[in-house]
């Protein structure tokens, strides 16, 4: 299997020339690597075409716009997800491939609304209270948190976590204890510079996985310092996973600190197996 992530083969396959130098040394000598990176080429234009010929089939736009994120290509995903939301205003899944998008250009702000939007659409579905009662608790927004909290006790009586996280917030106004930070995949970022970092994983199906949530069992350490961040998440089947660091825009995010932050966005793959993580590519730009 060749270990570099969709996205430094696609742009391998693109212009060889202008790749990573790592990334270009390695493709030079692994003819696996290769072939995949000609089938990654293939895919997007078999997908493309494929939305193309018929533009109202929800898959497409949806196999599409989740390639799309998994390889990078973030301002043709966006078209994607807002030619499908321009068809279905409504589907969940869309809003919050949108939202991912929104978050992996620093806007985290929006995205936050956008992945509001998502629970407005499902009221009665739990893991999006979930993900949203945690993304707040973890801004430091209980008093947006809380009624995501109330909603989830009542739509799950029986739960006594839940309905104890409810009481929690709602009498005493206090958010979670601390998360501890561990899984298989753990993730820790330092930054210099003051400026509010991001970190995420993106998974081969294109979901951005971060503070936001995306996934069951993330667990994240100092989500809005501007030190360091630490993300893991507690399963990951084996693979090549592309690790992000986007730097959130201050013109966007009121409550994030200011300073010149240009946009940076750099990526890198790692790879998880059963008896660690190994990291293969790392791309800054
Ligand atoms: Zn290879």
């Amino acid at each position: 299997m060749c270990p570099l992530s969709d996205e430094a083969l696609l742009d391998w396959a693109l212009a060889p020339a202008e790749a990573d130098p790592a990334v270009d040394r390695h493709l030079g000598e692994c003819p696996s690597c290769r072939t995949r990176s000609q089938a990654v080429l293939r895919e997007v234009a078999d997908l493309r075409a494929k939305l193309a010929a018929e533009p109202d089939r929800r898959r497409h736009h949806r196999d599409l716009a989740r390639l799309l994120g998994r390889i990078g290509e973030i301002d043709e995903d966006e078209r994607v997800v807002r030619g499908w939301l321009s068809r279905d205003a409504m589907d969940p899944e869309a809003l919050t491939l949108l939202a991912d998008l929104t978050a992996r250009r620093g806007e985290r702000d929006r995205a936050v609304r956008t992945l509001a939007s998502v629970v407005e659409v499902q009221p009665g579905d739990k893991a999006a209270h979930e993900r949203m009662a945690r993304l707040y608790e973890r801004l430091g927004r209980l008093e947006d948190a809380c009624p995501h909290r109330v909603t989830l006790a009542a739509l799950s009586p029986s739960d006594e976590a839940a309905a104890a996280a409810a009481t929690r917030c709602e009498s005493t106004g206090e958010g979670p204890p601390a998360e501890e930070v561990r899984g298989e995949l753990v993730a820790t970022a330092t930054f210099e510079g003051g400026a509010d970092v991001d970190l995420a994983i993106v998974l081969r199906d294109g979901t951005r996985v971060s503070w936001m949530g995306g996934k069951r069992n993330v667990r994240v350490g100092e989500a809005t310092s501007v030190q360091g961040e630490r993300l893991a998440i507690g399963f990951l089947p084996n693979g090549s996973y592309t690790i992000e660091v986007e730097s959130i825009d201050p013109q966007f995010n009121a409550g994030s600190s200011v300073g010149p932050t240009s946009s940076i966005r750099s990526s890198c793959t790692w790879i998880a197996t059963r008896i660690g993580i190994r990291r293969s590519a790392c791309i800054m730009r």
